[in-house]
């Protein structure tokens, strides 16, 4: 588990004599550029964060390239809910739907908890390259936090403790780190007994937020056996580019695309993903309709 922080990574740790598995990652590079690109305020940048951080746990074994994990909540709180993406060759991207929620209702010193409400609707969608689904689950989640919901979500495999960070700098993410603790076949229940309560009292989280190497989980965990798999990169990355924006301009109805055309204006497209912003000119969109005779 020992990463640079520029270096944005998943891995997966093993306890062979308690049969305990561990999925860790450290988003924060990736949570930092995202943050920036969707102009976040700090709360907000934070919660975003967390949420990357449980996407790149939840997608671990996501492996073939092209594969896609596709992770959906809608909050009854203020952030409104959220949309992370995770490819199999580990490029991340997401966003809140709302990224700004303190400026609808300035309230100093609100948690960023605060934004999230009481209860999260969740759906979990796993993508073939081609584009078909593999497997979908649809889940609620109370409080509607990131840490309930990717703890609602893990559990459907095996039963689990979940613990989110992301500390601030500066006004946006500092160390936005996820770790998971699932009990696998045979494990020890005692064991896992025992290391839950350490995610439950907040030890783990507060670990995670200044270090998190592995000689430092060992003995906070109390695992003197724990290993580490093969680390797996995650960087920041968007699928969009200019040719599928045209490509979902040119989808839409003759009308429409004739209403884009007054005022003679070049328009902008955002990529509600990763921020990016495409334009459009006017004779792009003529091109368009062109084509559609
Ligand atoms: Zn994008």
């Amino acid at each position: 588990m020992v990463l640079a922080r520029t270096n944005d990574s998943a891995v997966e740790a093993f306890c062979p004599k308690e049969r305990l598995r561990f999925l860790y990652a450290d988003v924060s590079a990736t949570a930092r550029r995202l943050a920036e690109s969707h102009g976040c305020t700090e709360p907000a940048s934070l919660l975003l964060g967390r949420v990357l951080a449980g996407a790149a746990i939840a997608g671990i074994d996501l492996v073939e390239p092209g594969e896609r994990l596709v992770l959906s909540a809608d909050l009854a709180g203020r952030a409104g809910g959220w949309l992370v993406e995770l490819e199999g060759d580990g490029r991340l991207r997401g966003a809140l739907h709302e990224n700004a929620p303190d400026t609808l209702d300035p309230a100093p010193g609100t948690a960023p908890d605060d934004f999230c409400g009481p209860v999260a609707t969740g759906k979990s969608t796993r993508l073939r390259a081609d584009g078909e689904v593999r497997s979908q689950v649809a889940f609620q989640a109370r409080p509607g936090t990131p840490e309930t919901y990717f703890a609602e979500l893990l559990s459907t495999m095996a039963p689990c403790r979940v613990a989110l960070v992301a500390t601030a700098y500066d006004g946006g993410p500092d160390r936005v780190r996820a770790l998971a603790l699932q009990l696998v076949h045979e494990g020890s229940r005692r064991a896992f007994k025992r290391v839950a309560k350490l995610f439950e009292d907040g030890t783990v989280a507060d670990t995670l937020a200044y270090d998190a190497t592995l000689p430092t989980m060992r003995e906070v965990l109390g695992l003197d056996d724990l290993v580490t798999g093969p680390t797996r990169a995650i960087a920041f990355g968007c699928s969009c580019s200019e040719e599928r924006v045209l490509a979902s301009y040119a989808d839409l109805s003759r009308p429409v695309l004739e209403g884009m055309l007054r005022p003679l204006r070049p328009r902008e497209f955002r990529c509600h993903l990763c921020g990016r912003r495409y334009t459009i000119t006017p004779e792009q969109i003529v091109r368009i309709l062109q084509r559609k005779d």
